[in-house]
């Protein structure tokens, strides 16, 4: 049984949505101390992009796994009560990044997306290790750019 009421369920689903959640917080941070700088919630461009790099054309998107369907993730799971509602809603979010992802990479973006379950679980305590991923990824279009220290 769903332990809680449906008004109480969309009041704290839409608390975890809300903007400066702690993990965005947490990928902001690690980015600002390896020297990136960028912008946030950019509104013009596709899908309002978390975190905006310019000097890299880079785009990055902090996904929650629930909203944005993470494949084979636990927390993605499918809600016991409505389920239909729920499974059309969270389709949609994903055909939504899925298009949002195709302008963005034919606008010449690179598009850089972090899980939540990374910051939360998986990276929690070796950050550094994510955002050795993320800082790659971020240089991509700048290969030369990559400093030695990954391949020691
Ligand atoms: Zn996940």
């Amino acid at each position: 049984m769903d332990i809680w009421d449906k008004n109480k369920r969309s009041e704290c689903m839409s608390k975890i949505r809300s903007k400066n959640t702690k993990p965005e917080l947490v990928l902001r941070k690690a980015l600002f101390a390896r020297g990136f700088r960028y912008r946030v919630n950019v509104p013009n461009l596709p899908g309002k992009p978390d975190i905006v790099l310019p000097k890299y054309k880079t785009i990055i998107f902090l996904h929650g796994c629930f909203w944005h369907r993470h494949e084979s993730c636990k927390y993605a799971y499918t809600p016991k009560t409505n389920t239909e509602f729920w499974i059309n809603k969270i389709t949609s979010n994903a055909e939504r990044d899925k298009a949002n992802f195709q302008k963005l990479t034919a606008l010449g973006w690179n598009v850089v997306t972090v899980w939540e379950c990374e910051i939360r679980h998986t990276y929690k305590h070796n950050l550094a290790l994510l955002i050795d991923r993320v800082e790659v990824e971020i240089l991509k279009n700048q290969p030369r750019k990559i400093s030695l220290k990954f391949y020691e």
